[in-house]
């Protein structure tokens, strides 16, 4: 890479260069030859070469094209690389593209895109696994457990439909230039059984419970049927008083399968 290179923070451009680290998180990688792994925020390449050893088809994104000349080095037949800002390509048209058995995304993304990503991956494709570098508070806030401060929607929106292992811690030190928070490399799984009937419903009901997250569900839950929320709370040794937080996932499916 070019000595002079101009770190952008705007695009949250910190680079990885511990090899221990990246060996780590590529080690994660189940996918095989019939799979497809997308890489979000290459970079200058540092998880990308290791990819390609793994003979599956390989889509990166990134948004800097000043990096065409470190990372088209790694293109080939199998791995191609597009310059485009992964939150506007139109993920499910560039998927039609590709036979596929699972999908795996990989990546050290920019921090303040994390949930935009997350929103964007899961709503336009049905990945396998998702390992993924993120500021190490967030990645504590989707493995929340309940009546914890950080157990919130996206806790049990992820918790729900995936299996979430901490990879490992990664200080200041292994990235270039140093980041000014610390990072942990999180691995979600696809969770195979669904026992939410209503999957929209649900969603929706961990959003409006969580909508102010002081309240209690009387307050977050005031267009809902009253009577029949009670009454399915008192089967959970619950009621109107509790707030979200003291709900668990199980709690949250209940109620979303009996309304
Ligand atoms: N994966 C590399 C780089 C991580 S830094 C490594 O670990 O060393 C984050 C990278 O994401 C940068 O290269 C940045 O240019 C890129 N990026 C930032 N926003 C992006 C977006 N919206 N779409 C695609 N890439 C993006």
């Amino acid at each position: 890479m070019n000595k002079n290179f101009d770190f952008k923070k705007s695009l949250g451009q910190n680079f990885l260069k511990d090899e221990n680290i990246i060996k780590k998180i590529v080690n994660e990688i189940t996918a095989t030859k019939d799979d497809l792994i997308i890489e979000i925020g290459p970079g200058a390449g540092a998880i990308t070469k290791h990819l390609s050893a793994l003979h599956t088809n390989v889509i990166c994104f990134e948004i800097d094209k000043r990096l065409k000349e470190d990372l088209d080095k790694y293109k080939t037949d199998k791995l191609d690389i597009i310059y485009d800002d992964f939150l506007k390509i139109d993920l499910k048209e560039t998927l039609k593209k590709y036979n596929y058995k699972n999908i795996t995304f990989i990546g050290n993304l920019p921090y303040y895109i994390t949930t935009a990503i997350i929103n964007k991956i899961t709503e336009q494709s049905n990945p396998k696994e998702i390992i993924i570098m993120i500021q190490k508070e967030v990645a504590e806030r989707f493995m929340a457990k309940p009546n914890t401060k950080e157990y919130s929607s996206i806790s049990v929106f992820l918790q729900y439909n995936y299996d979430i292992k901490k990879v490992t811690l990664v200080s200041k030190e292994c990235f270039i230039p140093k980041p000014k928070v610390d990072s942990m490399v999180i691995k979600l799984t696809k969770k195979t059984d669904s026992k939410v009937i209503n999957k929209e419903q649900f969603y929706k009901l961990i959003k409006d419970s969580f909508t102010q997250k002081r309240k209690n569900l009387r307050n977050n839950l005031k267009n809902y049927d009253k009577e029949k929320l009670e009454k399915i709370l008192k089967t959970l040794n619950k009621d109107l008083t509790f707030r979200a937080e003291q709900l668990s996932i199980d709690d949250f499916i209940e109620i979303s399968n009996n309304l």
